[in-house]
């Protein structure tokens, strides 16, 4: 015996969700509206799980969970739960959904509803349900006449016989004398189940149509497939089946209706390999080619397809005159998937690409996006929009890599600006790129370049820098006062940013005290204030002093220091002709060697040290001139006077030359500037004190 066996057996999409809802929800306050599917054993284990079947929402306490099963039920149906406080489980087939948006848009719009199917089905009266006007249901041979002159809308229960309904939607086309909208809603599941019926029908001896004895759906199959041949069983369980009844058939076919779990089927399988029966079965294009010679789909063919149901594993989808395909879960362009919201797509048209033939059709929707947005990008990039690859690898003439499906070449030469020794480094590396040519000779390869990039950034960033400078130059004056951030320091500066561009603080510029390193004063990182102290557009420099803001220490002096006063500073430095002594940070004065002591001096350093402090009165005080002239020896007793012998003219003459003179005239002749030093400080402005004040007169110096 040779067992033919239908490619469309187990639970269809509805019947199987309902199923696995039913058997995974807790049982605890959970009812089943109506018999959940059109198989006892189903309904037996689902019972066993503690959840019963009732037939009445007064069955239901307030605070419970129903099941509905796929059939479906009428809007009403919500409505009263909803007010008694039952929370619905709605496993409604997406097929039977979309029937009912249908019917009920039909409704509103004050159209005729005409169901082809049976007046008791559960589903038909769920549709029912969800007319809100004229409705009826109908059937192969009745007299259609009274609805001539309505404006029809024709549906089908999903289980409907196909055959029937294109009848019925016949004659009401040749009766109805305003619009007739035909609606075939019967599922595709049915479709392919009915015709497969026939085929195996048509060439088998004895034929096993498997299902309830109640399935509408398989009472269907059974017609159909007793049309076709003599010998038809209808077996609702496996331990109904009897090999012996079949002993004299060499080829049984085996149909199964929706609502028959295909392990009753593997059962009856079992049991006729057993008796060394060869089970066979049908393939998809065995049952299209037989039916309707319909076209072999190509790799890379792009096809507008139905989706026709969800599953838990992704959705059916059929093409014009095709068999339902599986569309996986992972080939959909969604980012996740979800069962529920694909069951609301049914019925919609969405574009696929075939990507294997053989073993099967293989279809994808997320490779066809991908390849789209390629081609879309693409596009941009001859237009020349910048684009970024990875680098794969190289060879001797340069870069390659991959842009989806395009594969890209960079020459050596267009990598950067100047030549590129090593190509390694590159891979595994971003590169930005622009197009330079397109080959099409073979597979599209993209030629690009970076270096166009790079070129094009740097002189956009000159042009940018060179109008920032142009702007800052016409901006900027002498005397100005401009913030700015030190950058760095260097021994003679800090380079300081004023509003982008680099000027220079001379250290000489930073503090009237002088400092010995730049960072006594400034702060890397640091904002301050300077005074614009020159600019020089030609060669783009722009000097600034931070001491020219600060008070200075000679102002202040003015009104702190008199003649007269006492003070008390420490020798700075000392030369030949006296002393500076600073009184505080950048004030000093000179003590004169004439000063220092009563007492004949050859040289300062025989009593004073640098570092020594010391008290002294102010002689003369010119703050306008900044210079103070000191006095020690105003400070200290005069001694007595010793009686000097008398000289004669010519020697007294040489001996009141002031000695000071000769010590400067010495410097001069010795150190040259030191003279010059004491003649520029004494004589560059009035002085308070003339030399021969500091000197002393006659009667002093004796
Ligand atoms: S409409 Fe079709 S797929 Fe849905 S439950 Fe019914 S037979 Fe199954």
């Amino acid at each position: 015996m040779k067992v033919i066996l239908s490619r469309h057996i187990g639970f269809c999409s509805g019947v199987k969700h309902a199923v696995d809802t039913a058997l995974r929800v807790p049982p605890e306050n959970t009812l089943l509206f109506g018999e959940l599917i059109h198989n006892r054993e189903v309904v037996e284990k689902v019972e066993a799980r503690g959840i019963p079947t009732v037939s009445s929402l007064d069955e239901v306490p307030a605070g419970s969970k129903l099941i509905v099963r796929s059939h479906g039920v009428g809007k009403r149906f919500y409505e009263e739960c909803a007010a008694r406080g039952i929370e619905v489980i709605d496993c409604t087939c997406g097929f039977v959904k979309r029937t009912q948006r249908i019917v009920a848009a039909a409704g509103k719009a004050g159209k005729t509803v005409l169901i082809a199917g049976h007046a008791e089905h559960p589903e038909v009266q769920g549709l029912l349900g969800w007319c809100s006007g004229e409705a009826a249901v109908v059937d192969e041979g009745e007299d259609l006449t009274r609805f001539c002159d309505k404006n029809i809308v024709f549906v089908s229960q999903t289980t409907f016989s196909e055959q029937r309904f294109l009848k019925i939607a016949e004659n009401l086309q040749k009766v109805c004398q305003k619009t007739v909208e035909i609606f075939k809603t019967i599922c595709y599941t049915t479709i392919w189940r009915q015709k497969e019926a026939e085929q195996i029908a048509r060439n088998c001896d004895a034929v096993i149509v498997f299902g309830g004895l109640n399935s509408s759906n398989t009472g269907k199959l059974y017609e159909i497939a007793s049309a076709h041949c003599k010998n038809v069983f209808r077996l609702e369980r496996a331990d109904d089946f009897k090999y012996e009844k079949f002993l004299f058939y060499e080829r049984v076919g085996i149909i199964a209706g929706a609502s028959t779990p295909d392990w009753q089927t593997q059962e009856v399988l079992f049991k006729m390999e057993e008796n060394n029966a060869e089970v066979q079965a049908t393939t998809m294009m065995d049952v299209v080619e037989g039916i309707d010679k319909a076209e072999r789909y190509k790799k890379g063919q792009i096809i507008t397809a139905k989706i026709v149901s969800a599953t838990d594993e992704g959705v059916y989808v059929s093409a014009a005159g095709k068999l339902e395909i599986l569309l996986a879960k992972e080939e959909l362009a969604t980012e996740e998937y979800s069962r529920e919201a694909y069951a609301e797509k049914v019925g919609t048209e969405i574009e696929l690409m075939v990507v294997e033939v053989t073993p099967k059709v293989k279809l994808s929707q997320k490779q066809l996006q991908k390849i789209k947005e390629e081609e879309a990008q693409l596009k941009d990039i001859e237009e020349g929009k910048e684009f970024s690859v990875v680098c794969t690898g190289f060879n001797k003439g340069g870069l390659t890599a991959e842009l989806g499906t395009y594969p890209v070449f960079v020459p050596a030469k267009e990598i950067r600006s100047g030549y590129v020794k090593d190509l390694e480094k590159y891979t595994g590396k971003k590169l930005r790129l622009r197009m330079l040519e397109i080959r099409k000779e073979r597979r599209k390869e993209i030629i690009a370049s970076q270096r166009v990039i790079i070129e094009e950034e740097r002189a956009a960033r000159e042009a940018a820098k060179a109008e920032k400078e142009a702007a800052f130059f016409e901006s900027i004056q002498e005397g100005d006062v401009v913030e700015g951030r030190v950058e760095r320091v260097t021994s003679f500066g800090a380079f300081v940013s004023v509003n982008g561009f680099d000027c220079l603080a001379h250290i000489s510029d930073l503090s009237w005290s002088g400092v010995k390193s730049v960072t006594d004063v400034l702060e890397i990182g640091k904002h301050y204030e300077f005074k614009v102290l020159k600019v020089d557009r030609e060669n783009k420099k722009v000097s600034i002093g931070y001491k020219q803001l600060q008070p200075q220490p000679w102002d202040l002096a003015a009104e702190k220091y008199a003649e007269g006063d006492i003070v008390h500073g420490k020798v700075v430095r000392i030369v030949p002709f006296g002393a500076f002594v600073e009184l505080e940070k950048g004030v000093d004065g000179l003590v004169h060697v004439s000063q220092i002591t009563h007492e004949w001096l050859d040289n300062p350093t025989s009593i004073l040290t640098i570092g020594q402090e010391v008290d002294a009165k102010i002689m003369a005080f010119n703050p306008a001139e900044r210079k103070i002239t000191l006095s020690i020896k105003a400070l200290q007793p005069r001694p007595e006077a010793e009686p000097r012998p008398e000289r004669k003219e010519h020697e007294r003459h040489d001996e009141d030359r002031p000695r000071v003179r000769k010590s400067v005239r010495r410097g001069a002749a010795s150190e040259g500037g030191e003279e010059d030093e004491y003649r520029e400080w004494s004589e560059s402005a009035s002085f308070g004190a003339s030399i021969s004040e500091l000197i002393g007169s006659d009667e002093e110096n004796k």
